[in-house]
C-alpha cells in the first residue's frame, strides 16, 4: 500500500534532502523495529509529512520533533496530531540534545529518515551525546551503511567504520529500495540501529586522540603503522602494545584502536 503524498503542495526540496517514505510496508517495518514506548524520551529527526511521526504518534505520550524545513514544520503545527509533538524549527546537526534529556529527564531515543546529505555529519555530531542516548535508528544510503559497519581489512573499512563503532555497536536491519520513497534518491537506502558501546569509556581527549590516529594512519593507508605513527610510537612501544607494526591501517582491529586511544591518552 502506497501512502498519499498527493493532497499536499508537493513540492521537495532536493538540498534538504527530502526523500519522503511513502510505502506502508517498510513504515511498519521500521517501527516494530523501533518499537515505540509510551514513556519513552523519543525525538524524530526530520519528521517531513509525518509519515513515520503520525503512526508513532499512537504509542507514545510525546513525540519531540526537529524539522528544518519551516513549510513542514507549518504542516505539522496544523496537523490534528499536533497536541502529541514538541516540535523545534532547528537544523538537527546544531540542536543540544541536552535539552530534550533534561525535558524528558531520561535516556533518548533518536530515530530519523535522514536527510542523505548530512546523514554521516549528523551520526558524528551524535556522538558527542552518547551518554545521554539509549539508541538511535536511522535510515540512510546503502553505501553509508556499508563504511559503518565494515570489518578490517575489507575494501570500505576507513575512518567512519573506525568512529562508529569505537562508540556504538551498529546493526544494519534492513535495505530499501529506491521505489519506496518520493522522489525516488538514486540510490538504496538501509535502516540502521545504533548502540552506544558501553565497551569503551567516552571522553572528549580521548574522542580527539582517536580522530588525530585515524587521520593519520589513513592518509596512506597504504603505510605500515611503523611509518604512519612513527611521530607517536617508537617501536619499544608497538611491542608493549602487542600491535604489530608491519600492519596497515586496514587491518587494525577496533580493540586495537582502543589500545592505541587508551596508550596515547596517558602518554
Ligand atoms: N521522515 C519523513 C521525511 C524524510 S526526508 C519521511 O520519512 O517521509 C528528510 C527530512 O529532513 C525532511 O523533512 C527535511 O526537511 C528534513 N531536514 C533536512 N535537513 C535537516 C536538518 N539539518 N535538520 C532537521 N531536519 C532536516
Amino acid at each position: 500500500m502506497i501512502w498519499n503524498t498527493k493532497s499536499y503542495d508537493f513540492m521537495p526540496k532536493k538540498y534538504l534532502g527530502q526523500n519522503f517514505l511513502i510505502e506502508m510496508n517498510i513504515i511498519n517495518k521500521i517501527i516494530d523495529y523501533i518499537n515505540p514506548k509510551w514513556k519513552d524520551n523519543i525525538v524524530e529527526i526530520g519528521p517531513g509529512y509525518a509519515a513515520l511521526t503520525k503512526p508513532i504518534c499512537k504509542y507514545v505520550e510525546l513525540l519531540n520533533v526537529i524539522e528544518l524545513d519551516k513549510n513542514l514544520v507549518f504542516f505539522l503545527e496544523n496537523s490534528w496530531f499536533r497536541k502529541k509533538l514538541n516540535i523545534f524549527q532547528s537544523n538537527a546537526v546544531h540542536f543540544n540534545y541536552l535539552d530534550i534529556y533534561n525535558n524528558g529527564n531520561k535516556n533518548i531515543r533518536i530515530f530519523g529518515n535522514l536527510p542523505y546529505n548530512i546523514s554521516v555529519a549528523l551520526i558524528l555530531y551524535l556522538f558527542n551525546f552518547l551518554e545521554i542516548i539509549e539508541d538511535m535508528h536511522f535510515m540512510v544510503q546503502k553505501e553509508v551503511a556499508d563504511r559503518l559497519s565494515a570489518i578490517p581489512g575489507t575494501k570500505k573499512y576507513g575512518r567512519l567504520s573506525i568512529i562508529a563503532q569505537y562508540y556504538c555497536d551498529i546493526f544494519p536491519l534492513f535495505s530499501v529500495d529506491p521505489i519506496s520513497f518520493k522522489p525516488m534518491p538514486k540510490v538504496k537506502s538501509m535502516f540502521v540501529k545504533f548502540i552506544p558501546n558501553v565497551k569503551f569509556p567516552v571522553c572528549p581527549q580521548k574522542i580527539e586522540v582517536l580522530e588525530m590516529i585515524t587521520k593519520e594512519v589513513f592518509k596512506h593507508k597504504r603505510k605500515m603503522l611503523r611509518h604512519s605513527l612513527s611521530k607517536f610510537l617508537t617501536m619499544e612501544n608497538f611491542i608493549e602494545l602487542r600491535i604489530n607494526p608491519m600492519l596497515r591501517a586496514e587491518n587494525l582491529t577496533i580493540f586495537q584502536y582502543f589500545k592505541l586511544v587508551h596508550y596515547l591518552t596517558l602518554k
